[in-house]
This record gives structure tokens, sequence and C-alpha cells, in this order.
């Protein structure tokens, strides 16, 4: 359905490509509807940062992987989206850390909890908490179905990394005590704020950067991986995320302005 061929020199390649996965993960049951909309959002402040991992992103990633390490019982969240784009990652970075993969979904359906299930077990993960038929507990700070956690899991766990992840439940984790790592493309939205650290990356980046850092640091001492965690302040990071993209639009409104980009809309004009 959505296996178009989108030609090697197309500007909007890679965007597309990971557009795409979202598509085919929708047809399978995989992505909610509302994750189409939520990935758009994404998109846009994706194109807002430049498409690329920041020096602060990198250094946000260093941080949250070493602070997984240094966790008793760390725990990674799964939705749908995150399962359609990075479900090998996922799966890797959960094997390097120790940390177990849980299904959580803002909107659940049996059949969308047995799709992800799926993707997980083909992209190699061996346990995944979360599901219908094991044992839950609730967050009592939530309303929504989202209160449901696994007790082996997010339930007893000191950290929770939730990318894509909404406000209210975020807000909720901090509310129990847990250290909340997130991923988001947004540094102003309540999840990127609530968190402990916001990882401001598109999780296509962020993931194997991640998995990257995990293999190299799995090695380093407790007190090593304190002092990459040490000095951390996520408020200053997101507002360096926030001035980031201020620059990147600045270098934009020149760009615009180039001889270069008129004679092309000329031509295309013509
Ligand atoms: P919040 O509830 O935290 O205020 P929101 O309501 O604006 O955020 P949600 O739909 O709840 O947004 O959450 C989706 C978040 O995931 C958005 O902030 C969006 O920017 C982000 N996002 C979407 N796709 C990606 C991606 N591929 N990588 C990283 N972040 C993404
Ligand atoms: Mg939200």
């Amino acid at each position: 359905m959505s296996d178009i061929e989108i030609p090697e020199d197309h500007p909007r390649r890679v965007s597309l490509e990971i557009r795409h996965k979202i598509i085919r993960g929708h047809g399978l049951n995989i992505v909610a509807t509302a994750g189409l909309l939520a990935h758009g959002r994404g998109e846009a402040f994706d194109y807002l940062l430049g498409e690329r991992t920041t020096e602060i992103a990198r250094r946000a990633a260093e941080v949250a992987v070493a602070t997984i390490l240094l966790a008793e019982h760390p725990v990674i969240s799964v939705n749908g989206n995150v399962c359609a784009l990075v479900p090998e990652e996922m799966v890797e970075l959960s094997r390097l850390t120790g940390a177990p993969l849980e299904i959580n979904l803002f909107y659940y359906r049996p059949e969308r909890e047995r799709a992800i299930r799926e993707a997980l077990l083909r992209a190699g993960a061996s346990e995944i908490l979360g599901t219908s038929d094991r044992p839950s507990t609730t967050i009592p700070e939530l309303s929504s179905n989202r209160r449901k956690v696994d007790p082996e899991g997010i339930g007893s766990a000191d950290v929770v990394l939730v990318p894509l992840e909404d406000g209210d439940r975020t807000e909720a984790l901090r509310r129990i005590g847990k250290q909340v790592i997130t991923i988001d493309l947004n540094p102003m939205s309540r999840t990127a704020r609530y968190a402990n650290i916001s990882i401001v990356d598109n999780i296509v980046r962020a993931l194997p950067l991640m998995v990257e850092l995990a293999r190299d640091m799995r090695s380093l001492s407790r007190q090593e991986l304190e002092s990459i965690v040490a000095g951390f302040d996520n408020g200053r990071n997101l507002q360096t995320a926030v001035r980031t993209i201020l620059q990147h639009l600045k270098e934009q409104a020149e760009a615009v302005r180039s001889p270069l980009e008129l004679e092309v809309l000329e031509e295309v004009v013509d």
C-alpha cells in the first residue's frame, strides 16, 4: 500500500521514508490514527531543527543512557509510533541496558497490542511486559486507560524511558516518583518540560545513537557514569533546544533571500 518509490535524489527522501514507515505501521494496526497526526507534529519540529542531531541532543542522549545504566530497575515504554519506527533499536537498547520493554497504548485495542507484540518479537524481543495477559496495576494520578502499567515493569521502575509520550502521563509518572526520560522533537511540549531528561531529536536518529552509546558506556564504572550525569539541567537543555531552532530559522531567513534560491524559484515559475 505504502511502498512507493522515492527517487534517490529527492530532497525530502529521508523524511518521506520515515513517513512511509508510519503509514505502513498504521496499515498493520501498529500505529493509531491519532499517531499519524502526532507524527506530523514531530515532522514540523524536525524541520525547524534542521533534521539533525544537535550537540545538546547528543549530550542529553549520553545523560539518558548513563541514567538507564545506573538505574536499579529501568523500563522502556513502547507505543505504536515507536514500534513502527525503531523496533530493532528498541530491542537492542533493551538488551544492552537490561531494561525490559513494556507496551503502553493510549488508544488501546487488543489487535493493536497483538500487532505491536508481534513486531517486537520479530525484531528479536524475548520478553514483553504490559500485555493484557499479564497482571496490571494502576497509576493513581491518571484517569485514562493509560493508568494501567505492569507491576514488574513501570509499576516498580525507578527510571522509565517514554519516547513520544503525552504530557498528562509524563506528569503522572513524575508525581509517583519515577525518573522520566523522553525523546520528543518539541522542546515546548509538556512532556519535554515534565521529564527529567528530554532528548530533543527524532527517534529515528536518537535511538541508533543511544544503542551506540550504550555499547560504549556499558563497561564504564558507576563513578564514571555518575560524572556523565552530573550537572545536567533539563531546563537549560530545553532552552538551548529552543535557541537552536531560532538560530536555524535565522539561517533559513538568509538562505531564502539568496540569489541561487531565487533563480530556482524563477525556473519553477517559468
Ligand atoms: P504534550 O502532551 O507533551 O504537551 P502534544 O500533546 O503536543 O505534547 P502528543 O501527541 O501528546 O503531543 O505527543 C507526541 C509528541 O511526540 C509531540 O511532541 C511530537 O513532536 C513528538 N514526536 C512525534 N514524532 C516524533 C519522532 N519521530 N521523534 C521524536 N518526537 C516525535
Ligand atoms: Mg498530548
